[in-house]
């Protein structure tokens, strides 16, 4: 890995920093593209670990779409167009947030091909679900998925990342590897966990999942943090959106989790609306990408209780950075021939749509219980 190097850094943060942010029409633009990309050479691979042996294995990737009412799509000319929230922002984020740019692209994505592209926050704003927004926000680690589609009823108006940038990162893992998790949900990833193929029975409504990774002995959804508060809403009769079923399924399917603010819907299966190169119905422990800068690790949060394991038992360790295979998916994406949506209904659509189209490394709605 190749860190920035200061002074360019402070050449550059020196530069922007006399920029007008304001939106009225009457302020001048000064050009701002920035690159994100420091100068210098990188090493190919992070890591010589034994990623290679499954570099044809998958991931999970939103799938690529023309429909222009689609909730995702993938950024034309693989160009993430990006302005941060303000200068303060910016310089808050912008050092750890080239850092995990780097870290893809020392994985191995290419930065002449993969690109971020600077835009001032007026332009941004002017053109808004063709650009991702970019906003410190402390205690908070999200992005929506790819170009998310606007939803105007949920306050959504185009692709964001929220990230944190406070004095220590709110999880295990680096600011540096923060972001670059949050990057691949840019880009179109979701969570490797998440993938409906790797769960057992018990987590498919259809109980015709044969996955053999996540079942109920390695993920303990009780001794999550939120079970008891979620369970005491899922009894609630009074709720609006009260079904007798979900005392039942909240820890077995993501958008009743979802509905309950119970953070364990970023760990359970996904539905509709994603791929992976294999469409198996049973994967096993083998197929998994444990070093996955996409998956959750065991210890997310030092000192939090733990529910979440490899199937033998074992922690799933914190990633050192994106993987080979986290790249590929990307590559795949990008170069897949375009398919016709098939955005089927969400499980997780409705009342919480738009808490779903954002990922988190982080669960905002964690309580002490
Ligand atoms: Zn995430």
């Amino acid at each position: 890995m190749l860190l920035i190097s200061g002074t360019k850094l402070l050449a550059v943060l020196a530069s922007l920093s006399g920029i007008s942010w304001a939106t009225s029409s009457g302020t001048a633009r000064r050009s701002f593209q920035p690159a994100l990309h420091p100068p210098g050479s990188f090493s190919r691979s992070l890591r010589s670990d034994a990623s290679n042996n499954h570099i044809d294995k998958r991931w999970l990737a939103v799938e690529t779409s023309t429909d222009a009412n689609a909730d995702h799509h993938l950024w034309p000319d693989k160009t993430v167009t990006y302005a941060f929230n303000s200068v303060a922002d910016m310089k808050a984020i912008f050092k750890n947030l080239i850092k995990a740019i780097e870290l893809w692209n020392a994985a191995g994505l290419s930065r002449e091909e993969y690109k971020w592209k600077a835009i001032l926050k007026p332009a941004c704003l002017a053109d808004r679900t063709n650009c991702l927004l970019i906003t410190r926000q402390d205690g908070v680690l999200k992005s929506t998925i790819a170009k998310a589609a606007a939803q105007p009823k949920h306050d959504l108006d185009g692709p964001e990342m929220f990230l944190d940038a406070g004095e220590n990162p709110p999880t295990a893992l680096s600011f540096e590897l923060s972001y670059a998790h949050e990057i691949g949900h840019a880009w179109g990833l979701g969570h490797e966990h998440q993938n409906p193929a790797f769960w057992s029975r018990e987590f498919d409504p259809n109980q015709k999942r044969k996955g053999t990774v996540f079942t109920p002995n390695n993920f303990k959804c009780e001794q999550h943090w939120g079970f008891n508060r979620a369970l005491r809403l899922a009894n609630d009769k009074s709720r609006a959106d009260y079904a007798e079923t979900d005392r039942l399924l909240l820890c077995r399917v993501a958008g009743v989790a979802s509905k309950l603010k119970f953070g364990v819907f970023e760990y359970l299966p996904t539905t509709s609306g994603y791929y992976s190169e294999s469409s198996a119905l049973s994967q096993g422990p083998k197929d998994v990408d444990w070093d996955s800068i996409m998956i959750y690790p065991t210890r997310m949060k030092p000192g939090s209780p733990t529910f979440f394991f490899k199937p033998d038992g074992s922690d799933i360790p914190i990633s050192s950075g994106p993987t080979l295979q986290d790249v590929k998916g990307i590559q795949r994406m990008y170069n897949a021939k375009p398919k016709k949506a098939n955005f089927g209904a969400l499980l997780n659509s409705g009342a919480n749509k738009a808490q779903a189209q954002f990922k988190k490394m982080f669960c905002g709605c964690c309580s002490s219980e």
